[in-house]
């Protein structure tokens, strides 16, 4: 597509002078007068070395958190730390920085353990991620407990990480897959979910956030029901644990999967939680090194937890660099990101339905930092080009939620995330250059 110079330089104009109004000044009905919190909002993004870039010649406007959220000054500098002066195998060596590298590897699980309130360190197996996590359970949980007949419940709000894993899962069994269905708002339906729930269901699976809408499920009345017909429940938090504190002793879930890289950590990293009795009845997942007690060619017997299930050399800085960002966002504070992310929606909501033609996909009344919308009828993929060459970056397509989309009746949307390091004035931006792609587009 392309973008005429005139039209972005007014675009610039009318965005930077959005942005010298007064926010103090924001007032909506339904919500409270907003507060101005530019001073430690700046002094945090000062901590963020790739928000102060230009893209296209504009300053860099990072609303695709959802996708992957930006990295402190901290984390980076502990990977680097780590190279420069730990690195070295882990849980293997008697020497002096095998042991540094284990104790500070082994700190990141403490670290985890404490931020999602698990009960025992054990209980913490590392990952590459949320997905790695739901694979985890789909074949070392599934392939011993779930059999022919059975089923498996999920939403139909789900990632496509929490979709597939079960039908491969389902084909190799026999067992069902089962949806529960959503309303327009994109809220899941409570009372099709209980009349799901059967002596059948062996596992719940559910999206605590979902990435594309928004929407926070209520997963602790979800696993208590689920508990009630004796299934399972798992909970994907790769969108909640950057958002809320969790406490997985309180939602009393069996397993919980979050990833590192959405939460202000490194790529290639995240846990999945499980409830100690239930992983030591679970077939080990990869096999190889760690995760081994004692090996001959007749019998191999398996290491105990968390290692039954880490084959392999795992990606120590990785670990590390989870422990800096857990430290990281306790430090910022949850009531703080809560706040801020709240009035981030807020604005973000009012700002963009002010917007003719713009229509926002998600209206659930438990919401996290998400605004999914569709501008007329324009392809997401244009708007979001427009945007990107205003510095802005979104995200446009399905999300990795295809049968949302579907269910929804539409290809897929623009998606701006919020994190706690975003502003208002990135927002009006935002809200300039959507007018600017609808003028442009016709
Ligand atoms: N579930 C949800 C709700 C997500 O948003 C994502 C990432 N977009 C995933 C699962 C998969 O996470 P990862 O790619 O980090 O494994």
């Amino acid at each position: 597509m392309k973008i005429k110079n005139d039209v972005i330089v007014e675009t610039q104009f009318i965005a930077s002078q959005k942005a010298l109004r007064p926010h103090t000044q924001f007032h909506n009905k339904n919500h409270k007068m907003l507060v101005d919190q530019s001073i430690n909002i700046e002094t945090i993004r000062k901590e963020f070395p790739i928000l102060h870039q230009e893209v296209n010649k504009r300053p860099l406007v990072y609303f695709d958190n959802a996708a992957t959220s930006q990295k402190p000054q901290v984390v980076i500098d502990s990977i680097a730390n780590y190279y420069k002066e730990t690195n070295s195998n882990v849980h293997r060596g008697v020497h002096h920085l095998s042991q540094k590298a284990t104790d500070a590897y082994e700190a990141a699980r403490t670290a985890a353990q404490a931020f999602i309130g698990a009960k025992s360190s054990v209980e913490i197996n590392f990952t590459k991620g949320t997905t790695e996590s739901i694979n985890l359970v789909a074949h070392s949980f599934g392939n011993k407990f779930i059999k022919e007949g059975d089923e498996i419940i999920i939403s139909a709000m789900e990632h496509h990480s929490n979709i597939v894993p079960w039908q491969i899962l389902c084909e190799n069994t026999g067992a069902k897959l089962k949806i529960i269905p959503i309303n327009d708002a994109g809220e899941l339906d409570f009372i099709a979910y209980k009349n799901l729930l059967s002596e059948k269901t062996k596992l719940v699976s559910v999206v605590y956030i979902s990435n594309s809408l928004g929407t926070i499920n209520p997963v602790k009345e979800i696993i208590f029901k689920a508990h009630q017909v004796g299934a399972k429940v798992l909970i994907d938090a790769a969108q909640a644990a950057p958002h809320m504190k969790i406490n997985v002793q309180e939602l009393d879930c069996d397993f919980l999967a979050l990833s590192a890289h959405k939460m202000c950590g490194p790529t290639g990293f995240g846990i999945l939680y499980g409830k100690e009795a239930i992983l030591e009845e679970m077939l080990p997942y990869q096999s190889g090194g760690e995760m081994i007690k004692e090996v001959t060619f007749e019998k191999t017997t398996y290491n105990t937890l968390p290692f039954k299930f880490e084959a392999g050399t795992p990606d120590i800085a990785g670990g590390i660099a989870f422990k800096a960002a857990i430290d990281y966002l306790n430090e910022i504070g949850w009531e703080f990101i809560r706040e801020q992310e709240k009035e981030l929606l807020e604005y973000g909501t009012y700002q963009l339905s002010l917007i003719d033609g713009l229509r926002i996909i998600g209206r659930s009344e438990q919401k996290a930092s998400v605004i999914s919308f569709l501008v007329d009828n324009h392809h997401p993929y244009d708007v979001g080009v427009i945007l990107d060459q205003l510095g802005i970056a979104i995200r446009t397509g399905h999300h990795c939620c295809q049968p949302l989309m579907n269910r929804l009746n539409i290809e897929g949307t623009c998606r701006a995330s919020f994190a706690f390091y975003n502003t208002k004035e990135e927002i009006d931006m935002l809200a300039a250059g959507i007018l600017k792609a609808k003028r442009m587009l016709g």
